[in-house]
């Protein structure tokens, strides 16, 4: 009976021909090529096919809308962009995994003006001869920094590798056990100093390294001392860290050059607005350090790049390795980091200019009136019960700074009653624009210092899509 039953839908069951034939389908071939929207039809038809195998049942006056409805639905999961556009509502303000900092304005135009016609990346205008791509950034970061000379590669991990590398190939590099840092995705120092062929030397304690601990550690062979800021996480208590300042002094008893690695660097004081005090690179390179490295998209608020700054000999060293070339910055990257140096040059503008500095220091109050915003927006669409509360909370900095730092801001919590907690925030990652936020203490979490005002709209009507479906999303 149920076999026979199984026969007669898929006997039923539209052909591919037909379904083109269709007016609706019809009009998709508008709007996507002829193969792709074949294929879709083909895979929607086939997907009810197994459905029906698998005992599903199904009205065969309903089979051919349900196709058609598969083929939109299959069209648009596999023209949308892999990487797409997402809503970060977790607080995390340079959150790696979703692209760390947002770039400013300004230096989203940049890489307009520079990509959407010829530049002179590398031609000097004034005299028609060849010109450097690092020149546009060079005398700025010097300017803002205050160093000799300065370098920009494609991160950070490879401004140290390339450093270690150029200043102490087949040399030891002193390093603090405390130092011997791991940042996320295998960037560890005892392996990046194996891969730049320095020898690495470890002095002192997890918890103390005296400066006479990288005294005793000095040989003939010694080559430098290395600072690693440990951006992201805090030895507390018992503690002794020796300063970028005192290894300064101590390399110029031996004639040894200083590195420090700072990881996260920041040219605008924060802890003028409750952020821990951390060294700037300014501060780091009047410490006398012959070389600084650091990240552009972390706390500096621009594009993904390596900044090298300091001694003009170590800097002009490390241009001509041909590691330089390897890990060499494209046009993109020179035209943001251009635009958001400029951005430092004025003082007060820059910390509403660049997003990650506005999101570091905005008033909690403004955070507050977003949550109230959203919450007026979401219960005037939502048609099922939710329970939903503005609440205070904590964000954090992220991105491997700063890691004890903590923010107060603002949370919409909500709880539905069609849908776990868990569901909701799987169905919001996968809705379009995408949502990632927090679930915490059995409530979906919006933190709203991370949420740009110009998102609320979006956000609300994704959020009562997703809250009054109360579909578990089909993966
Ligand atoms: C983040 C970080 C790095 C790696 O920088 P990327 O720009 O991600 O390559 C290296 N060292 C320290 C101390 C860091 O915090």
């Amino acid at each position: 009976m149920e076999l026979q039953k199984n026969k007669d839908l898929l006997r039923e069951l539209p052909k591919v021909d037909q379904i083109i034939k269709n007016p609706a389908i019809d009009k998709l071939l508008d709007t996507y090529p002829r193969t792709l929207v074949v294929e879709a039809v083909r895979n929607s038809i086939d997907s009810i096919r197994k459905g029906i195998l698998n005992g599903q049942f199904y009205q065969i006056d309903k089979m051919q809308e349900m196709v058609i409805q598969g083929v939109v639905d299959l069209l648009e999961k596999e023209t949308r962009p892999n990487l797409r556009k997402v809503i970060n509502a977790t607080g995390v303000v340079l959150h790696t995994n979703l692209g760390r900092a947002l770039l400013s304005k300004s230096a989203r135009k940049a890489v307009d003006a520079v990509t959407s016609s010829f530049c002179n990346l590398e031609i000097n205008l004034e005299s028609g001869k060849r010109g450097s791509r690092y020149e546009p950034v060079e005398e700025l970061i010097t300017r803002l920094t205050g160093a000799e000379a300065a370098l920009v590669v494609n991160n950070n991990a490879s401004a140290v590798l390339l450093a270690l590398g150029t200043l102490a190939k087949g040399k030891e590099v002193i390093v603090s056990r405390g130092q011997l840092v791991e940042i996320g995705g295998s960037f560890r120092i005892p392996e990046v100093m194996e891969q730049s062929g320095a020898i690495l030397v470890e002095v002192g304690a997890t918890n103390k390294t005296h400066p006479w601990d990288y005294r005793n550690g000095i040989s003939e062979n010694t080559a430098l001392l290395l600072h690693v800021h440990t951006s992201n996480y805090r030895i507390v208590g018992f503690t002794r860290e020796t300063t970028v300042e005192e290894l300064v002094a101590i390399g110029k008893e031996g004639n040894i050059p200083v590195m420090s690695d700072l990881g996260s660097g920041f040219l605008v004081e924060l802890s003028q607005f409750g952020l821990p005090k951390e060294p700037s690179v300014q501060e780091t390179v009047a410490a006398g350090a012959d070389v600084i490295t650091f990240s552009g998209d972390k706390l500096l608020g621009g594009p993904q790049a390596g900044i090298i700054v300091g001694k003009r000999h170590w800097i002009e060293k490390m241009k001509k390795n041909p590691l330089t070339r390897a890990v060499r910055i494209n046009k993109f990257t020179v035209a943001a980091l251009e635009a958001t140096l400029r951005e430092y040059l004025d003082e007060q503008g820059v910390l509403k200019n660049i997003p990650t500095l506005r999101m570091l220091t905005e008033p909690t109050e403004e955070i507050r009136s977003r949550a109230r915003e959203l919450e007026k927006k979401l219960r005037m669409l939502l048609k099922v019960k939710v329970d939903i509360e503005v609440i205070g909370g904590t964000s954090q900095v992220g991105g491997g700074s700063m890691p004890t730092a903590e923010m107060a801001t603002y949370i919409l919590a909500c709880v539905p009653e069609n849908l776990s907690v868990d569901e909701l925030a799987v169905n919001l990652r996968m809705s379009e624009p995408a949502v990632v936020a927090r679930v915490q203490d059995g409530k979906y979490q919006v933190d709203l210092r991370t949420v740009q005002f110009e998102e609320i709209d979006m956000l609300a009507t994704v959020m009562a899509k997703v809250l009054n479906s109360g579909e578990v999303s089909r993966r």
